[in-house]
């Protein structure tokens, strides 16, 4: 499931693709993931309308557009769900068969593609409201986090998925941040030291920069509908020396922790698996 170091490679990729382009025809193939915009809504708001902008917020992609007549700004919010992928082809090749929502931009289609349709193309924009911060900007500091630790009781992986204390931070990069900064995911959020809250935030920054970093080395190739929608999940199954080499117990239970040399684990917390070695995160 694509995180905030995947939306923002593909926010970044999108973004000088799609600016200053006019949307030509709406077609929408799976009404569900426009919601709660009417169809109808939907497309007479962004019928002619011109891409202008294209930003992060989270794991959304919020997209400006400007009205056809009235240049009126019009916010659109995506999302990946689980399985989404949005992309440019060629109005020449054939569609994919899960396409949810497809753009005519002219020469080329803005395509979402979804096969269980969990994500979202749609002009409400509430879910913005209620996130947290984001995890790579100034105000994002050690005390702020401590802050916000402090309230709950939860155990503290599961408490960094609560997308409305830090934005963006799934399963994946949860995992590898705690391990990082030598933290049990088990530990509750308000029992975290001053000095583990530190190591903590310092961790959930250094990998989500560093997984753009890897990520924005991988060149995105959406257009022949053949390649991994989400670049470097698909690379892993062909190359997994890099894989690993990134992510240091995601999906590693049973093989040797890269530091102590212990095996990984592997446990589940609110239905989702972590990932952790307990040699180097005992508390
Ligand atoms: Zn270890």
């Amino acid at each position: 499931m694509p995180e905030l170091p995947e939306v923002e490679i593909l926010a970044r990729h999108l973004r000088p693709l799609l600016c200053g382009k006019t949307i030509r025809g709406v077609d929408v193939r799976r009404e569900k993931v426009l919601r709660l915009t009417s169809l109808k809504k939907f497309r007479q708001t962004l019928l002619g309308a011109k891409f202008a902008d294209l930003s992060r917020r989270g794991k959304y992609l919020l997209f400006t557009l400007h009205a056809k007549r009235s240049g009126k700004k019009i916010p659109l919010l995506g999302h990946l769900g689980m399985t989404g992928r949005m992309f440019l082809a060629p109005k020449n090749l054939p569609l994919p068969k899960h396409a949810a929502v497809i753009f005519d931009l002219g020469a080329m289609n803005f395509i979402y593609e979804d096969f269980r349709y969990f994500g979202r193309m749609t002009l409400d924009v509430s879910p913005l409201e209620n996130l947290g911060l984001e995890p790579l900007e100034q105000h994002f500091s050690a005390k702020v986090l401590a802050a916000n630790l402090q309230r709950s009781r939860q155990p503290i992986k599961v408490k960094l998925l609560d997308q409305t204390v830090v934005a963006g931070v799934g399963n994946i990069y949860a995992s590898e941040a705690l391990f990082r900064a030598g933290i049990s995911p088990k530990l509750a959020a308000n029992k975290l030291t001053l000095a583990q809250t530190k190591k903590l935030w310092r961790a959930i920054r250094d990998v989500l920069n560093e997984a753009i970093k890897f990520g924005s080395t991988v060149q995105l190739k959406f257009a022949d509908g053949k390649s991994d929608g989400l670049f470097y999940f698909g690379r892993a199954e062909t190359t997994p020396d890099f894989y690993e080499e990134r992510l240091r117990v995601y999906d590693r239970a049973g093989k040797p922790c890269l530091n102590c040399k212990s095996e990984i684990k592997r446990l589940t917390q609110a239905a989702r698996s972590t990932f952790y070695c307990p040699r180097c995160q005992k508390t």
